[in-house]
């Protein structure tokens, strides 16, 4: 496995790669990784025959600077998990290796963007845009892995590759959970042992609303999980949404789609969570 920080060496691995005719499948992270993200790496080595993963904990994409500043960075362990995966390229560029210049770009990524995520976190999925667009530019993959764990970021994602015409697949992958249902996350290192043991009852209570659904209407399954979950000791819900799972936007009753997903962001604490359940699909 190789590791290059710089443009330079990143362009001269996969010029070979492509002259080889090589397939490139890539992972783009911010690093701290876990079984979640390693499970995106090896889908990706497993289709790919290069298997390309970007640790790079992406400035623009954060509102709070409490949060980037405090954002875990472990390079070296990282690497080890990535080699034992598959992966054979890192790419690790420093701030000023992948914005030389301040990005100006807005993006406008339409209704996606507008709901859940991106009403409440102004900036985050342009930075989120920004730096995805230059990744792929930089890349040029045949397949990109992304996990539904980050259920809205996919959508935009996509929309982003639709509207800057990459040639490159976007390739969803489920979320992967620790054995009592918590969804992995790198935040989850920042819960208090108390708080790790409350916070798989987000899980539990998506998983117990997937019952409901036969007989309650949408709003009702709504209220259940969020006064269900406020009702924990050092739970908030910030939102919970059903939506459409393509177009996130959110649905009335059952039949507005074949595709409902149930999204969720919560405070355990001070840590925020997110996770989403599939209550139907086609
Ligand atoms: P991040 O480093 O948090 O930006 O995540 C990098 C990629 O890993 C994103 O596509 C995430 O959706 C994905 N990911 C993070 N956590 C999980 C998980 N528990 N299961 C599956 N994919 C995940």
């Amino acid at each position: 496995m190789r590791i290059v920080e710089n443009r330079k060496e990143l362009h001269a691995y996969l010029a070979q790669a492509r002259a080889d005719k090589k397939q490139i499948g890539f992972v783009p992270t911010m690093g701290a990784l876990h079984k979640g993200h390693v499970s995106l790496v090896t889908r990706s080595a497993t289709e790919n025959d290069e298997c390309v993963v970007s640790v790079f904990v992406n400035p623009t994409q954060f509102n709070d600077k409490n949060d980037l500043s405090s954002y875990p960075r472990t390079l070296e362990q990282d690497c080890a998990l990535l080699e034992a995966a598959g992966c054979t390229l890192v790419f690790a560029p420093s701030e000023e290796e992948m914005y030389p210049e301040v990005d100006t770009r807005v993006f406008d990524l339409g209704p996606v963007a507008q709901v859940m995520e991106g009403a409440r976190r102004p900036g985050h999925f342009n930075g989120v845009a920004q730096v995805v667009s230059k990744l792929f530019e930089l890349v040029t993959p045949t397949n990109a892995y992304f996990g539904e764990k980050d259920f809205q970021q996919v959508a935009i994602i996509r929309e982003m590759t639709k509207q800057l015409k990459f040639d490159v697949n976007i390739i969803s992958c489920a979320i992967v959970r620790e054995t009592d249902g918590l969804a992995l996350s790198s935040r989850n290192t920042r819960l208090t042992a108390e708080q790790r043991h409350k916070a798989p009852v987000i899980a539990a209570t998506l998983n117990e609303s997937l019952q409901l659904k036969e007989t309650k209407s949408v709003q009702e399954v709504i209220d259940f999980v969020i006064s269900t979950l406020n009702n924990v000791d050092e739970m908030e819900v910030e939102y919970y949404e059903i939506v459409d799972g393509i177009s996130m936007q959110p649905i009335k009753a059952w039949s507005d789609s074949t595709y409902c997903v149930g999204c969720i962001t919560v405070y355990c604490g001070k840590v925020r969570l997110i996770d989403n359940i599939t209550y139907t699909r086609d």
